[in-house]
């Protein structure tokens, strides 16, 4: 293998292939590795239900910086929401259905205590690091919602209104939410509204393809990366299919959960490795607390022929027949019991080998610890993507921030090292 590359970007989600397109408009010669045979990582549009659907991520949001850009410079719009019809809540053991008001004067005043000192502990949101938070280190989600001392129906309300976002109360640390609260000026609301409201005009394939014409990179589908070896001078990448791949720098910019397959030399930090190894937390207008049914959150999404597109997260892969027809069915009439379910598509993320798992939701600790560190270069490898993002982790905007990020950075020390 005589080529060597100025950079080897590893995984072509967004993250990489952003990366890839601006540091090869930069004038470096880049090769970028994807194990799948398709581009675009944890966004993915698939046949289903007689259309091409959004399997993966999709929502965006015009104050998100990095992907507005994006949608802007290739001239691409967002699909408003559909209008709010009715909400249908689990609390208590009852489905109650009302309006969005009538389910919003509970929430509210509840997600305002939770985040009450979002903008405290994240005063520069763009820097998570900005003050110490060691307070909160530790607190996961559940521990914060028992501080609150509230009612079983507030409470079932409350981790309701968190499942479209949260699949584990336990396993999930408090810190990341605050974060994106605290983006969003404090305002749950507002940050919700980011993450599941407006879509992008003819989908995310759209826009990887848009970003991909763009780029001189050259693209290895097909090809999983096994282990990452920094010699010093360059960096090895060897493949499963035994074949080596050189460059003088790697951006690694893989799911968190998927990192711990490939063997990294020499050894990451502590707390990189820590994070690494304990991986995030997978358990895989409907509100209902993640872990207790089938189906955590649901929206109407569209409606055609007659038919209505309804979008399901399902925060427990095993609770659910999502192969069946009957058992999706029968998820969804725990809330409403005339239902008809004429046909479904679904994606196993948890089940996925090149994501096993869904977005980011950090475990107690680990987003003002492992994530600091995975974000420091070490020696010739960077990391990158919607997993260990310093803005908006698990979303879009995070895996483009991260992967422009650490483009920059590898740009500016091989022009160093050109002088
Ligand atoms: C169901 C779901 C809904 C979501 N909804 C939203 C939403 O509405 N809005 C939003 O902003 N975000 C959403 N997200 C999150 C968002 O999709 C992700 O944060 C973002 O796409 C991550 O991009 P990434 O490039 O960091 O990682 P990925 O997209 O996971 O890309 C990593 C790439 O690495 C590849 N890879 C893995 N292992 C190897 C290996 N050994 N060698 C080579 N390649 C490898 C993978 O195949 C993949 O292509 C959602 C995610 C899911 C799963």
């Amino acid at each position: 293998m005589d080529e060597v590359f100025d950079v080897a970007v590893i995984g072509a989600g967004l993250a990489g292939i952003v990366a890839a397109r601006d540091l090869s408009k930069n004038g470096q010669k880049v090769v970028l590795l994807e194990a799948r045979s398709r581009l675009g990582g944890r966004t993915y549009m698939d046949h289903g239900c007689g259309d091409i659907l959004e399997l993966g991520g999709g929502y965006v949001h015009w104050t998100q910086p990095h992907i507005w850009c994006e949608l802007q410079r290739h001239g691409i719009s967002v699909n408003p929401p559909m209008e709010e019809g009715m909400n249908y809540w689990l609390a208590d053991g009852t489905v109650h259905t009302g309006s969005s008001e009538d389910f919003y004067k509970t929430a509210l005043p509840l997600l305002e205590r939770l985040f009450a000192d979002s903008r405290d502990r994240f005063p520069m949101p763009f820097d998570p690091t900005a003050i110490d938070n060691t307070g909160i280190e530790k607190e996961s989600i559940e521990d914060r919602i028992n501080s609150l001392n509230i009612s079983s129906y507030e409470r079932d309300v409350l981790e309701g209104v968190l499942s479209g976002v949260v699949h584990s109360y336990k396993d999930h640390g408090i810190a990341q939410l605050l974060h994106a609260v605290a983006t969003y000026f404090g305002n749950f609301g507002a940050f919700f509204e980011t993450a599941g409201t407006w879509s992008i005009q003819g989908g995310t394939k759209r826009l990887i393809d848009a970003i991909m014409a763009e780029t001189t990179a050259k693209l290895r589908l097909s090809t999983p990366v096994s282990s990452i070896t920094d010699e010093g001078s360059r960096v090895i990448m060897r493949t499963r299919h035994g074949e080596e791949v050189h460059a003088r720098k790697t951006i690694v910019a893989l799911p968190l959960n998927t990192i711990g397959d490939v063997q990294i030399t020499p050894k990451l930090p502590n707390m990189a490795q820590l994070m690494i190894a304990k991986k995030k937390p997978n358990h895989g207008c409907i509100f209902a607390p993640a872990g207790k049914y089938p189906l955590n959150a649901a929206r109407t999404e569209r409606y055609f022929d007659g038919d209505t597109l309804v979008l399901c997260m399902c925060s427990d892969d095993a609770s659910i027949r999502c192969e069946d027809r009957l058992g999706v069915q029968a998820a969804l009439r725990k809330f409403i019991p005339s239902i008809e379910v004429v046909d479904f598509a679904y994606h196993s993320w948890v089940g996925d080998e090149f994501s096993q798992g869904g977005w980011m939701m950090n475990r107690p600790g680990s987003f003002t610890t492992g994530a600091v560190e995975l974000r420091r270069p070490h020696g010739n490898i960077h990391f990158a993507g919607g997993d260990i993002s310093a803005s908006e982790p698990g979303s879009i905007e995070g895996a483009l921030s991260s992967g422009a990020q650490a483009a920059r950075d590898i740009s500016i020390k091989l022009n160093k090292q050109m002088l």
